[in-house]
């Protein structure tokens, strides 16, 4: 008498799966690293930010409500109070419909905007 006490092997993932797995993995690794590269960037550009501001304070006197005042005034630049330097959004120069800020591609017709 004979059993089949183990079963046949039995492939639970496709090759296809795996490979977009291992894909995933590659591009996850690489927006590990950009984000930390851009957290770096962040850190030192906050530092030297930091110098800046405090040579203003001790060299030239400016007080801390006009700093205030003045990144206001720039962020209001665009229209918004948000704490970003957004660009507005441009209008294709053929159909009038939005551009892609990223792309200076039209949505609509394809239009490439050249700025
Ligand atoms: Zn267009």
């Amino acid at each position: 008498m004979s059993f089949a006490v183990i079963p046949k092997y039995r492939n639970v993932v496709d090759k296809k799966t795996i490979e977009k797995i291992k894909a995933m993995s590659k591009e996850h690794l690489a927006l590990v690293s950009k984000i930390e590269y851009l957290e770096a960037d962040v850190d030192r550009l906050t530092i030297i930010t930091q110098a800046l501001w405090e040579l203003m304070q001790n060299k030239i006197g400016i007080k801390e409500s006009e700093l205030i005042n003045l990144v206001e005034e720039i962020d209001l630049r665009d229209g918004k109070l948000d704490g970003k330097m957004s660009k507005p959004p441009q209008k294709c120069s053929k159909c009038k419909q939005s551009v892609s800020v990223k792309t200076n591609v039209c949505f609509y017709c394809g239009h490439k905007e050249v700025s």
